[in-house]
Order: C-alpha cells, then structure tokens, then sequence
C-alpha cells in the first residue's frame, strides 16, 4: 500500500471524465441529484449515502473478479481485494456481535436467495409474514422464487393489535412444521420479539431467520434489540437505515457458516462486486461510531413524532405509532385511497408510497394506505419540529390537492417544501 495517499495518488473515475465521454447520462446522475435534494424523501427503505461510500463505489475495484472468499480465490491478484474484504467482514462481526459474516450478496433478495439455498430444498415448507400484512415477496410470496419453489405458509398480524400474531405463528408452526420460520418485512413499524419467534422455532425444530433488511441500521445503531443473539442467520440489506451502498449481507452462528458461503458462491452468486463490499466495508466502520448512533436514536424519535403528527390530524397510524424508523398510516379516516396520496404529495414535492394495510379492502395498487420513513431527513439533520411541519404538509397534501402539480395549494406546498429543505438540505454544497 503506498504510504502517502492523497487526493491525487487515486485514480477514480472523475465526473469530469464522464460529461466528457457521456455527457447524456452525465446529466441525468445531476438531474437524479437535483431531483433527491427538491424534495422531501420520506421512502423508508432509502437513504443518503456518504460521500466516502459513494467514492468506494465509483473505484476500480469495479474492475476486479474474485469469485471465492479472501484467500481462497478462483483469480490471481486478489491481494488488495482480500484485505478489503476482510476488513468488511471483520467490522461486520465487530459491529453485530456476530460469529460469522458474509458479505457478498448484491441485494437483499439475493441475500434472501443464499439463506434459501443453505437451509431448504425446493418443496420444503416455510413460514413467514405474509406481503399484505408487512413481509417482503421474497418471504413465500407467489410472484417470487420463494412461492414458486417452496411451499409457503404465511402469518399476519391480529386485527385487535395489528401486531404480529405470535399465537398464528405457534399455530401455524405446529401444523405446518416448516423448515424455516422467517421474521422480518418491509412494513412492520413495531420492535419483532425475537425471543418468542426463536422459541417456537425450537418447539418446532426449525431454522429461525430474521430479515432484517429494514431495521438493521437501528440494531447497528443501538437503538433497538438486535436479532443476532437469537437468530440463527440474520440477513440484511445496506442501503437503508444503515446508509451504506446497495447491497445486501447475511451475519449467521458459525455452526452455519460453511453452508451459508456454498450458497452465496458458488450457489446463488458469480464474483463479488468488489467495489460494493469496500463501500459495505466503509459504511460498518461509520456505523460503529457514536455519531452513527445518535442518527439511529433520531431516526426513531423523528419517525414517532411524524406518526403522531399525522394521526392527530385523523391519518391513524397502524398499531398507534412505531418503534422504528417507519409507520404506516390509514387514510380512511380522511377518505382518500394510497394511490391519491401518493399522486397528491409527490405534486406538493413530499416523496412517499402508497401501501397496503393489514385488512385492506383496496387492491394492492390502489390501496388504504401510505407508509413514511425518517431515514433520509434525519440524515439532512431535521429533528422532531421539523417532523410535525411535515406532517402537516402532508395532511394538506393529501386532503386539499388533486394531484395536479399545477394546482394553487400544490403550488404553495412546495414553496414550502423548498423552504424546509432550504435549512436542511441534501448532500449540502461545502
Ligand atoms: N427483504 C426486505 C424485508 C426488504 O424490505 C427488501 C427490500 O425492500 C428486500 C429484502 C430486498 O432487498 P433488495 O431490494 O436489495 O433486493
């Protein structure tokens, strides 16, 4: 390793060198930019990366084949890439406390893949939470490989909590003896009881795993229980409250090591993207600091006082608020469809989705609802006050524009937005 790396010691790709060679995509990654700082981003599953994550992804490791794990490669010259990957691996351990890491999978789905393919065969039984009361497709849902290939039991949540039913899931378990019991998904707003979910699994003989996609950033964070004591593999993905790259990432007990890295190469992957397990590696160490931490506290607060913002103005949050980074909210009370909302607080410059709630009469497409997440603005450093203007233009959104972005009151809400987000911006110019 040279012993002075500056600035110019690196040769990256400039974007100066790509609005010489492209100029057409070259503006279209500004536009992109310009497009994620002009709004206010409430998605709960993205965030803003850092700069020095982003520097690792934009490296010439993207040039490198490794297929295998550090020091037993399919490829000659893999010195710098297995230090890198070690690093990642080691943070990885160091920051969830885990036996064993793999840090290799390109995505969350394909994550989801590998721990598929180190525990069951096709045909085998699983159990998870179903799509339309919080999972995740790749949970047994029958557009996914996961329903075509297994066959797929699934919980929800009881109507009375709106929280997961740990009796259906003990019921459910009993009758169906799946293979694995699956927690985890992509809606759920309120901390998982890993302890009873492990001790089903244990009546019933199964593998417990938790996907842990969306709240992983918390547990790296401290700011919610960790699954990994109690889980026999834990796989995530590290783009959301975690704020790392795109990609995904499986920690196990060291029992399951060996199974776990057969199925994620040679199994389910090809070569790592070695650019993308050093800027995974960057991001565990910069969620290993006190400062990460803190975000993690303040995405939680801010996300509990968006949800009571909006439920006292009659948009009910499910389960009566969240535990988490995220909650999920009921339009009914103010009679207005998932799909609306949507329409209507993107033209008043508010990024959101529409999204099923459990017992929802609407299509999926259409749906009853709207989930929020605070990722994003917490990292632009917004607090509590700022949540409570915020949903507040979102109740005005929803309940006084058509989705016309040309309409008066949309009009005056983005000036607003704009406003905001002046004070708290998006990848802020130094
Ligand atoms: N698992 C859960 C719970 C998710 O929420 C997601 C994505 O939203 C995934 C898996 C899939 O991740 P990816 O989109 O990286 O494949």
């Amino acid at each position: 390793m040279s012993t002075q790396v500056t600035p110019q010691s690196y040769y990256g790709p400039s974007f100066a060198a790509l609005l010489d060679s492209d100029p057409q995509i070259a503006e279209l990654l500004v536009s992109e930019l310009d497009r994620q700082r002009a709004g206010i981003q409430l998605i709960a599953s993205e965030n803003q990366t850092t700069p020095a994550v982003l520097a690792a992804l934009g490296s010439t490791l993207s040039n490198k084949y490794a297929e295998g794990y550090p020091d037993r490669r399919y490829y000659g010259g893999c010195v710098e890439v297995d230090k890198v990957e070690k690093l990642a691996i080691e943070r990885a351990k160091s920051l969830f406390g885990a036996e064993h890491a793999n840090v290799q999978p390109h995505s969350g789905a394909s994550a989801n893949q590998a721990v598929y393919g180190a525990f069951a065969a096709p045909g085998d039984t699983i159990l998870g939470m179903s799509l339309d009361h919080g999972g995740h497709l790749t949970h047994g849902f029958k557009v996914s490989f996961s329903g075509k290939w297994f066959n797929a039991v699934h919980y929800g949540v009881a109507k009375e909590t709106e929280d997961i039913d740990y009796d259906q899931v003990r019921d459910l378990a009993k009758e169906h003896r799946p293979k694995l019991i699956i927690a985890g998904g992509s809606a759920i707003p309120r901390k998982i009881d890993f302890a009873a979910f492990r001790q089903i699994a244990d009546e019933v003989g199964a593998i417990f795993w938790v996907d842990a996609a969306h709240f992983i950033g918390l547990v790296a964070g401290q700011a919610i229980p960790s699954p990994v004591p109690h889980a026999d593999v834990v796989s995530f993905t590290t783009h959301k409250v975690l704020r790392g790259p795109r990609g995904g990432a499986i920690v196990c007990k060291a029992e399951h090591a060996a199974k776990i890295d057969r199925a994620v190469f040679p199994m389910m992957q090809g070569g790592p993207l070695m650019h993308g397990v050093a800027a995974k590696a960057v991001n565990f160490a910069e969620c290993a600091t006190t400062a990460y931490q803190d975000y993690a506290r303040s995405v939680i607060a801010n996300a509990q006082a968006l949800a009571a913002g909006l439920g006292e103005r009659g948009i009910r949050p499910i389960t009566g608020g969240t535990d988490t980074h995220l909650s999920l909210h009921d339009l009914q009370g103010v009679a207005v469809t998932g799909a609306d909302a949507e329409k209507r607080c993107d033209a008043a410059g508010i990024v959101l989705n529409k999204n099923a709630i459990p017992f929802d009469p609407e299509k999926p497409n259409i749906a009853s609802g709207i989930r929020v997440g605070t990722p994003s603005v917490t990292t632009q450093g917004m607090g509590t006050e700022q949540m409570e203007r915020i949903a507040d233009l979102i109740h005005r959104a929803v309940t006084t524009t058509d989705g016309d972005p040309e309409h008066e009151t949309a009009r005056s809400l983005r000036a607003e937005v704009t406003e905001l987000l002046g004070a708290y911006p998006a990848y802020p110019t130094p």
